[in-house]
């Protein structure tokens, strides 16, 4: 039987430092804030939202919601934005994405600040997470897998590591993690030749393609590490991740579950974000 890689067991590990950041902080008069930039109602954002208001005050931080209609117009919008970004008592921001097609995300990418940009919006910390330049964000859960390996202690140090999916949410950034810490690394996507082939030759396989069942036992070898990013709903309405978790579970050495494996573990790195944000600021 495979070890289970419990996203819980992260969160757990990372609670009591993350919790004395926040107390030295406040203690020397500084109380660092998040503000969660939502527009619309939707069920995902909404599940996160309140996942991420749970997890950020379990540590002391604080959190503002900032909600607006769905059909505010894009002008009022990024006049909002502006004060929230200027906002002194924000250190971090998280903007729930996909934006309402009428509101111009681009120019929200251009506009948020760097130093408070939490999920790797802005073209600056994208391009410090492809130059290696860990003093900006990377997006959440690529950062929330690189936490899961890290605490497991799953050495990355010339391993052949193969990602299902090159997204610039999850595949393309955890890619440029991975590589800083010396793993080889393969990127699939819809057009790779031999994707079982592929990811039959890695030691440490994830999936992060969006497909609900797709990685079966063929695709992992023997006693590989199988990380699960996907966020799937199965045809009976249950929470699925891309691993079809019951036949790999037998092959694999390790593996995450969904849901309670990478998921679980994103929003303590949006916390992470923002104290480091609250300590440079
Ligand atoms: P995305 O933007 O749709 O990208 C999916 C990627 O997977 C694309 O690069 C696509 O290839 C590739 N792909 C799709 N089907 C494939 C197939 N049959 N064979 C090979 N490659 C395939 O999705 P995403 O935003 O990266 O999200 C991926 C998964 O992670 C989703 O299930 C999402 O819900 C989940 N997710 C989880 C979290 C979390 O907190 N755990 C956060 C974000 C996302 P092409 O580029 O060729 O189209």
């Amino acid at each position: 039987m495979a070890e289970l890689l419990k996203g819980i067991e992260v969160v757990n590990g990372m609670k009591e430092n993350l919790s004395s950041r926040v107390l030295e902080l406040k203690n020397k008069g500084k109380s660092p804030c998040l503000g969660i930039v939502r527009i619309g109602e939707r069920g995902d954002d909404l599940s996160y939202e309140k996942g991420a208001v749970k997890r950020c005050e379990g540590i002391g931080l604080e959190c503002k919601v900032f909600s607006f209609p769905s059909d505010i117009s894009n002008e009022s919008f990024i006049s909002e934005f502006k004060k929230i970004n200027e906002d002194g008592a924000v250190h971090g921001i998280l903007v729930f994405r996909p934006m309402p097609k009428h509101i111009d995300e681009e120019a929200i990418k251009s506009l948020i600040s760097p130093e408070k940009d939490m999920d790797c919006m802005s073209p600056v910390n994208i391009a410090k997470v492809f130059a290696g330049d860990d003093t900006g964000y990377a997006p959440c859960t690529p950062q929330a897998v690189m936490e899961l390996l890290k605490f497991f202690e799953i050495p990355l140090k010339g391993k052949r590591v193969t990602i299902v999916g090159r997204s610039m949410v999850v595949g393309k950034p955890l890619s440029m993690l991975l590589l800083k810490e010396h793993a080889t690394v393969t990127i699939c996507h819809t057009k790779t030749a031999d994707l079982e082939g592929e990811c039959g030759k890695a030691e440490i396989l994830i999936a992060a393609a969006g497909v609900p069942k797709m990685i079966g036992a063929s695709f992992a070898c023997k006693g590989a590490v199988v990380i699960d990013v996907g966020i799937n709903v199965d045809e009976n309405g249950n929470l699925c991740g891309d691993v079809d978790f019951e036949s790999v579970e037998p092959v694999a050495g390790r593996i995450t579950p969904v849901p309670g494996g990478v998921g679980t573990v994103t929003t303590s790195v949006l916390a992470k974000h923002v104290i480091d944000a609250c300590e440079r600021a």
